[in-house]
């Protein structure tokens, strides 16, 4: 059968363009180094292609030539895991998002190369999985007819729009919970702007619940433990829908760095 396998220059152009590493933003895992000989290389490195070299294999593009298929644009450097990984599920790492993987890594070499460290990845990394801790509260999943204290929820949101700007967590009596950095270190143009657009969700949320009250979109009954009725059903869906968009967009940065760390189902709020 024929293959559109890549020339060795175009093998050596898609690793040196993301510095030798795995190009999954959730690996980027060194792929050569020495070894016992004191010529020998190690090399776990693979050229993958995006679309398959050959018919019947992964993400196989029939409208392709040989040539595209066997193009720079075409490729994308991996560790032997990850190669097996891309290749494991082609539902999941479509060619759309191997193409960003490949575009994030290499914006991620670059960067090293700027600061002379490798903390720029392993930063944002934590900034978010820190971000998904504090998204992954009542205030997120319960439906907002069932919210208890609409002055918690606002509270809840108020923390949730700290920690995005600051990376300061804190528990309802005011102790610091967690400390990371806020979404304005995040070194990644793209999820930085995802976050700065949930910030503004959030901020609308508290805006709109504000307008809520003074309408009456709420009321109150019952002593004691007081509860709350949300008369508007479509406002009420609207606080829902909007939390689920919020995290929509959370997942798709965990998506995008490869990270499975969201516990909460996204499509929580379906009825
Ligand atoms: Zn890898």
């Amino acid at each position: 059968m024929m293959r559109d396998d890549f020339k060795q220059s175009t093998i050596n152009l898609l690793a040196n363009r993301v510095g030798w590493k795995c190009s999954n933003p959730g690996c980027r895992r060194t792929t050569r180094g020495a070894g016992t000989e004191s010529t020998d290389v190690i090399n776990i490195g693979v050229a993958a292609h995006i679309t398959a070299a050959a018919k019947g294999g992964p993400r196989y593009d029939n409208n392709m030539t040989s040539q595209e298929r066997r193009s720079y644009e075409n490729g994308i450097w991996l560790c032997q895991s990850c190669s097996k990984l891309i290749d494991s599920d082609v539902q999941r790492y479509s060619v759309d998002k191997l193409k960003k993987w490949k575009e994030i890594s290499e914006q991620m070499a670059v960067l090293e190369l700027e600061t002379g460290t490798e903390g720029g990845y392993t930063t944002d990394r934590e900034i978010i999985k820190f971000l998904v801790c504090c998204f992954d509260r009542p205030a997120f999943r319960d439906p907002i007819c069932q919210e208890g204290r609409m002055e918690d929820f606002d509270k809840a949101i108020e923390d949730t729009i700290i920690a995005l700007n600051t990376g300061i967590l804190r528990t309802r009596d005011g102790n610091i919970l967690r400390k990371s950095e806020g979404k304005s270190a995040i070194s990644n143009d793209e999820w930085r702007e995802k976050l700065n657009v949930i910030g503004d969700m959030l901020s609308a949320l508290r805006r709109r619940l504000k307008i809520a009250k003074a309408a009456g979109a709420y009321s109150t009954y019952g002593e004691g433990e007081v509860m709350y009725c949300f008369s508007d059903r479509q406002l009420g869906e609207w606080f829902d829908s909007t939390r689920e968009e919020i995290l929509k967009i959370l997942s798709s940065i965990c998506e995008d760095m490869g990270m499975s760390g969201l516990r909460f189902p996204r499509n929580k709020y379906r009825w």
